[in-house]
């Protein structure tokens, strides 16, 4: 099965949305423990329903995550991005849980850099606001503590809500500078694709610059070769190709006669006629000189000699630009020989090229024909 882009990156996405959820409900896992290992030592202040509303708290919101997460999974997978609901959900088990640790709460307070964790890679302004939630609600339990008379050592509480805040500090500038290093990233990326493209385009005028004839347009030698190789080894068992050695007729007595630039626009010409005369799949290539070759696809002796007529009468009478040649004095000689599976390209062409000095010989201005079959 093709694995097209697209899916490849819905599975990776879909791998770091499994793999952030999963470390999530892991991080969630630990304080389910952490609040029955409060319990168990005894530095659980509250009653154990608490407890008990706690860890419900945390499978109830996990088992809702899931289930938001795996609706995203089973349609066409999409980021549910459970990041924000699972920082808040984290921040408020958290400060629920550190308000009934009472006095040791404290020693429990790097679990918000924890779950702020899970939020850095949030917008700086998303993660401030997490930050400032995380600060007021540890600030909010002292000071709630201390209305209800029942704050144990209050330069202790000012001490761990200044150690918070710088932590916090520095973690929203460590955010900052994450989210402008992705920024950057992005950029960079975006600015490689362009280039990509630009690469790709500069690419693609090269192909056609190594394979095109500069004067007529059409393919060159080597193209067609290339073009004529991929086309037999494509052809199978009982199909034929037709392929044709062209050459113009006394064409050294039009550059004598009217000089090279007419005899130049004489090749063009032919270029045009035998553009017009062809369909798109065929191939036409300047073999060098005024001679070209023609390869046409799927065709037989009779579909092939015809068209090659056609080609030849267009040409005979095509009007030519240049005054001084009239129309009727041009002319062209073609060999014909039919390709099949299996048949090697240079002997291919012998075959036409004799076929082509027959069509000489025998006066010019005629198609003659060598097929395979015939001649072995
Ligand atoms: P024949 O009918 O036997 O083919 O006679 P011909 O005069 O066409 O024979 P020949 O193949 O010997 O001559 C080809 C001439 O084509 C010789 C060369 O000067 C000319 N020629 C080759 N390439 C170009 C080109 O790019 N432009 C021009 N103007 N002439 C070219
Ligand atoms: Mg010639
Ligand atoms: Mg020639």
């Amino acid at each position: 099965m093709r694995v097209t882009r697209d899916e490849s990156e819905q599975q990776a996405l879909q791998q770091l949305v499994i793999k952030r959820f999963g470390m999530a409900a892991g991080t969630y896992g630990l304080a389910l423990l952490l609040t029955w290992i409060t319990v168990a030592g005894g530095f659980y202040q509250a009653p154990l329903d608490t407890a008990i509303a706690g860890s419900l708290m945390i499978l109830v919101s996990q088992l809702g995550f899931f289930w938001v997460f795996s609706r995203g999974y089973n349609l066409r997978f999409r980021d549910p991005s459970l990041t924000e609901p699972q920082v808040l959900v984290a921040l408020v088990w958290l400060t629920f849980f550190l308000f009934n640790l009472g006095d040791s709460r404290g020693s429990l307070l790097v679990l918000y850099v924890l779950v702020l964790m899970f939020a850095v890679f949030l917008p700086p302004k998303v993660f401030i606001r997490y930050a400032v939630l995380a600060l007021v609600s540890f600030v909010g339990m002292s000071l709630y503590d201390a209305y209800l008379d029942r704050l144990g050592d209050s330069q202790v509480a000012l001490l761990e809500a200044g150690v918070l805040l710088v932590t916090l500090i520095w973690m929203c500038l460590f955010v900052g500078y994450v989210y402008k290093l992705r920024q950057r990233m992005r950029q960079r990326r975006f600015a490689l694709q362009a280039h990509q493209e630009t690469l790709r385009g500069m690419m693609r005028q090269l192909e056609d610059l190594a394979s095109t004839d500069e004067l007529t347009g059409l393919y060159n030698r080597r193209h067609f070769i290339r073009r004529a190789e991929a086309e037999l080894s494509r052809l199978r068992a009982g199909h034929q190709s037709g392929l044709a050695l062209i050459d113009l007729d006394h064409f050294k007595r039009v550059n004598d006669l009217h000089g090279h630039a007419t005899g130049d626009r004489v090749l063009q010409m032919f270029a045009s006629v035998a553009r017009s005369c062809l369909r798109d799949g065929d191939i036409l290539a300047r073999y060098g000189g005024e001679e070209f070759v023609l390869l046409l696809p799927h065709t037989d002796a009779e579909q092939f000699s015809a068209c090659c007529e056609r080609l030849r009468e267009a040409f005979a009478n095509a009007q030519p630009l240049d005054v001084e040649l009239q129309a009727g004095h041009l002319s062209l000689s073609v060999g014909l020989t039919l390709l099949n599976a299996g048949d090697d390209l240079d002997e291919s062409l012998q075959r036409a090229d004799m076929a082509l000095y027959r069509a000489k010989a025998n006066g010019r201005n005629r198609c003659e024909a060598s097929w395979a079959a015939v001649d072995a």
